[in-house]
């Protein structure tokens, strides 16, 4: 929308320019006749060719001077362009008082020319600087009749540009008014384009525009700018129990709640069908979080009806929160990591709000400059790989957090955390050469198949050789398929022989395969998951860690919401 009124600016500037080249083109002529005239010498009779010559020449230095000025001008700013066409309509006004005094003063027959500044005035700058350079056009000329005619019984002159006058006044008073009309008009159809007609927040297409415009504009000013996603918790079951009239009412209470709980320069939005989001310029994360958990609070609290049927007897949302340029470094990098911290914050049992958490960002303060592209490259390899496998999306995202948990419960020292968060975070990127069918299959795999899937963690280890920090990583990527008993692969590693971490991998790896849905089983609660654990335990798994993380999940439990 800002693009369309650009263009019509832009366009409108062009025509004022012409018109006023134009009116330079005639203030030459009328010079130029001033001229001939002074010198008894007619248009057409005798020439004084050196005088033409000084007129016309002056007249087309003048004109190319004003077309480079427009050159030189247009790129500026809105504001600065403002300043510049006032400046031009001061210079035209007082060139307009000499010409009319220099072609007659009083008797001047060209009095009326002011009436074009008048009109350009009015298009460009609005009806009150029209209105004034009516009032300067209108007391010179008159003034000029009352200082110039004297001793007469009636002023006829002054009685003829009263009338002059009053049309420039009149011309600007109309025309400025249409402008401000059609300014009015266009501004509420554009609020309307713009506005999401269930929850009166701005839509998903003005968002995508205002956050291009708000990151750039950051990054100019050297500032943050935060960035919050909302979804609400069990939507699809409220719809279904009460219809989606009722849903439509309960989305718009959440955009005024959402209103009313942000503050005037942030923008909100409907994102998606019951997804909405709040972008806040010139915002610290700490502030974007406190102000999201003032609406998560405000939604928690308020009274919706049938709430109580609800899977948690309430209707909540979850919330993600971001920020640029400390947790992405352009539009579609932060829309990523937004909708990575709401997929967070829903995993934690929902009614919560995450910021967004990156491993590979912690990853990168301790590796070597050199080889902090191939980092980005892992990235890329993660999420093809999540885009993939479509039944263990978020896969990778859980694992780093039980592992996390599990560090604690360890009390790993810093280095085996950071060895440990780093194997879960990168545990399957040799799957990228897997085809998706492999990895999505139902049936059994074939044997060929089966082999394939077995290289995975070899073609693991290849990908991340060239990282010499990312050494000590190796061996969980390459053992976490290994068994206790032996039977693992690729090395067939049986008890101790198998690394520490990788074990604690296994556990945390199959825990939450065993809790999604994969294609080949269908999910286990978590307590079931335990008992399969426990079942396991020796045969599988380490006994002494799968009880440890069995402990973890427990006392957790709680907080996890079971995918
Ligand atoms: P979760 O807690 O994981 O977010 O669960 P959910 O049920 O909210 O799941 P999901 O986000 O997949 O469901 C989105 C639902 O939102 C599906 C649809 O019924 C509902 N929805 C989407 N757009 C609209 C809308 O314009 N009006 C109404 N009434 N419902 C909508
Ligand atoms: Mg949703
Ligand atoms: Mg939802």
């Amino acid at each position: 929308m800002n693009k369309v009124k650009e263009d019509k600016t832009k366009r409108l500037n062009e025509l004022v320019a012409i018109v006023k080249l134009v009116l330079l083109l005639l203030c030459g002529i009328i010079i130029f006749q001033k001229c001939l005239k002074e010198r008894n010498i007619y248009f057409f009779s005798e020439y004084n060719w050196q005088e033409i010559f000084l007129v016309v020449s002056t007249t087309f230095v003048l004109i190319l001077i004003y077309t480079l000025w427009i050159v030189f001008t247009n790129k500026r700013s809105k504001y600065k362009r403002s300043i510049i066409q006032h400046g031009e309509n001061v210079f035209f006004l007082l060139f307009f008082i000499y010409l009319i005094i220099h072609s007659g003063g009083y008797l001047s027959p060209y009095k009326f020319i002011f009436i074009l500044i008048i009109i350009t005035t009015n298009i460009q700058l609005g009806m009150n600087s029209g209105l004034v350079i009516s009032a300067v056009s209108s007391i010179f000329i008159l003034t000029l009749d009352l200082i110039s005619v004297k001793n007469v019984p009636i002023n006829t002159f002054f009685e003829n540009d009263l009338i002059l006058s009053g049309v420039f006044i009149l011309t600007s008073i109309s025309l400025g008014y249409y402008v401000k009309i059609e300014e009015e008009h266009n501004a509420k159809l554009s609020e309307m384009v713009n506005i999401d007609g269930l929850t009166g927040v701005y839509n998903h297409r003005y968002f995508q525009e205002v956050l291009k415009e708000k990151i750039k504009e950051s990054e100019k000013l050297g500032e943050n700018l935060a960035i919050i996603f909302l979804d609400i918790d069990y939507f699809k079951y409220y719809n279904d129990l009460y219809g989606h009239q009722n849903g439509d009412k309960v989305l718009a209470i959440i955009g005024s709640i959402l209103k009313s709980n942000v503050r005037e320069k942030d923008v909100v939005a409907r994102y998606g069908g019951e997804e909405f989001a709040v972008i806040m310029p010139n915002t610290f994360e700490k502030e974007a979080l406190q102000i999201a958990e003032k609406i998560r609070v405000a939604v928690e609290r308020y009274k919706f009806q049938g709430e109580e049927n609800q899977p948690n007897g309430n209707l909540t949302v979850s919330i993600g929160v971001s920020s640029f340029p400390d947790k992405a470094k352009n539009d579609l990098e932060l829309l990523k990591s937004v909708d990575d911290a709401l997929y967070r914050a829903k995993f934690f049992h929902k009614n919560r709000v995450e910021s967004y958490y990156s491993v590979l960002e912690e990853l990168k303060k301790d590796i070597e400059e050199e080889h902090i592209d191939l980092i980005t490259s892992i990235k890329t390899l993660i999420s093809i790989i999540n885009a993939k496998d479509r039944y263990t999306y978020g896969h990778v995202e859980r694992v780093v957090v039980y592992c996390k948990l599990m560090a604690e419960q360890l009390h790993l020292s810093e280095k085996e955390r950071k060895i440990l968060i780093y194997g879960a975070y990168m545990h399957d990127i040799g799957k990228i050469n897997i085809p998706e069918e492999v990895i999505n299959k139902r049936m059994p795999l074939t044997k060929e198949e089966w082999e394939m899937l077995k290289q995975h963690p070899q073609n693991g280890v290849d990908i991340i050789k060239p990282v010499e920090s990312l050494k000590d990583t190796m061996p969980l990527i390459l053992h976490h398929h290994e068994r206790y008993d032996g039977s693992g692969y690729p090395d067939g590693l049986r008890g101790k022989n198998i690394p520490y971490l990788a074990r604690v991998l296994t556990v945390v790896d199959s825990f939450d395969a065993m809790t999604s849905n994969r294609p080949y089983n269908t999910k286990k609660s978590y307590d079931e998951a335990i008992e399969e654990l426990r079942k396991c335990s020796g045969t599988q798994f380490d006994s002494i860690l799968a009880e440890e993380f069995i402990k973890v999940i427990t006392s957790n439990k709680s907080k996890f919401d079971e995918m």
